[in-house]
């Protein structure tokens, strides 16, 4: 009987594990289960071009690849639980589906505050079912107060400046994106949006929100400012979808904690049989430490899925194990705000607080460079993207040997 791969999660991380499957030669069934009614598709522009602009499943839908014609796409089906040891996964239904390998891809949730008004007046921004719910709201004139001031916070308010709204933003931190990138280029993204009329409100939390069954009509800081509000948008950071894998044995505290050929690892060693890509990975990656990490970042899905495809394969004797090249993705990402690209590559965050300017001026284009013990382990780009290159390949040559 032909071997089946369950997928579970019908996101980037997914689709791109269907393709590798197909890629590497597994010619058995493929079965990929997603809670959400759509087939996968980009998030990115849904803070971005697809927020302030044209917004539905045509516009970020992914190509498929002709080799995923004949996967199943259980669409609209959340996946409650997983007996790793039986090899099944259990429906919110209660059936349940045999296999032989896993790719567990599940990705991430919007994490909430844990605030005493309803969640209908918050809006998340995580599908694309919360973006259009969204963008709905956005119409000129309208007060919206985002909660959050880092990647998708600062994107959200861009895009509702761009639509005519007005924009306060509120977040406990001295500086938007502060963690990510630090002080100095924080502050000019900072004033980059304030040019644009945004407000920020640094150093606060929300003490309250007052509103009526119409919805929220006022915003409370902690320091008794009082912000009117029509639209509240929530973008305070993730947490990883792993609720479906507990009672495995495994280590869930932060994503599912695998291997550097991403199966996850439980008391007697890894499992052969599964293994885990995307957002919720949590993996060591030799370009920077041995310490592993969750990387929420673009190209983290493809290249994990990549690997994980050809790992869980020899596990299953459907590929030859070969001895495979050390696990050393970079990872790479971006984000638009208004007119400007920001990109970045590596690990920014890994970075101590050995920050300095590379190259440009911060006013206008701009390198910043992340350094740990004087070696540079990222970069943050504002503009001057014909330079990513080169400036990947200093992160590389500064990396320990592979
Ligand atoms: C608004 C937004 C903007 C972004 N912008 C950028 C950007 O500019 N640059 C960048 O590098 N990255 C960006 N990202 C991050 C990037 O989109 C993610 O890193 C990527 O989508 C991760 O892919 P994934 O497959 O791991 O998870 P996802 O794409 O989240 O897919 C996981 C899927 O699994 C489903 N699922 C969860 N639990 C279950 C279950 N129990 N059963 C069945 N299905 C389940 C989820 O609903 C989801 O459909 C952005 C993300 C968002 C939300």
């Amino acid at each position: 009987m032909a071997q089946r791969i369950v997928v579970v999660g019908a996101g980037l991380g997914g689709l791109r594990a269907a393709e590798q499957l197909r890629a590497a030669g597994f010619a058995g069934d493929v079965v990929v289960i997603g809670d959400e009614q759509h087939l996968p598709y980009t998030r990115p522009p849904l803070s971005k071009e697809g927020l302030s602009g044209d917004l539905s499943h045509e516009t970020v839908v992914f190509r498929r690849k002709a080799s995923v014609d004949d996967v199943t796409w259980r669409l609209g089906e959340t996946v409650a639980s997983a007996d790793l040891a039986a090899r099944t996964v259990t429906l919110a239904d209660g059936s349940d589906v045999a296999y032989d390998g896993m790719v567990a891809a599940t990705g991430v949730s919007a994490r909430r505050l844990p605030l005493d008004a309803p969640l209908e007046w918050r809006h998340v921004i995580r599908t694309l079912d919360d973006a259009t719910g969204l963008r709905a709201q956005l119409t000129a004139g309208r007060k919206v107060v985002v909660m959050g001031a880092g990647f998708i916070g600062c994107e959200v308010a861009a895009s509702a400046r761009l639509l005519g709204c007005s924009v306060d933003v509120v977040d406990p931190m001295p500086v938007p994106l502060l963690r990510p990138l630090g002080i100095e280029l924080g502050s000019e993204l900072q004033r980059r949006h304030e040019q644009q009329g945004v407000r920020f409100h640094l150093g606060r939390t929300i003490a309250r929100i007052d509103g009526t069954a119409e919805g929220p009509s006022l915003v409370v800081l902690d320091d008794g400012t009082e912000l009117p509000v029509d639209v509240i948008v929530e973008a305070v950071g993730s947490a990883s979808n792993v609720s479906w894998l507990v009672g495995n044995d495994l280590d869930l505290t932060d994503g599912v904690l695998c291997d550097a050929g991403l199966r996850p690892i439980a008391p007697a060693g890894p499992i052969d049989s599964v293994v885990a890509v995307g957002d919720i990975a949590r993996f060591p990656n030799p370009l920077f430490d041995d310490v592993p990490r969750r990387v929420e970042h673009w190209n983290i899905p493809t290249e994990t899925a990549k690997r994980a495809a050809r790992v869980l394969l020899s596990g299953l004797d459907s590929l030859p194990t070969d001895e495979l090249p050390p696990f050393r993705p970079m990872p790479a990402f971006w984000s638009d705000q208004y007119d400007l690209r920001l990109q970045s590559f590596g690990l920014p965050g890994f970075g101590g607080d050995d920050i300095r300017l590379l190259e440009g001026e911060l006013a206008d284009e701009a390198v910043m460079g992340y350094h740990r013990d004087g070696v540079l382990v990222g970069v943050v780009m504002l503009g001057l993207t014909r330079r990513s290159a080169h400036y990947r390949d200093l992160i590389i040559a500064g990396a320990p040997p592979a």
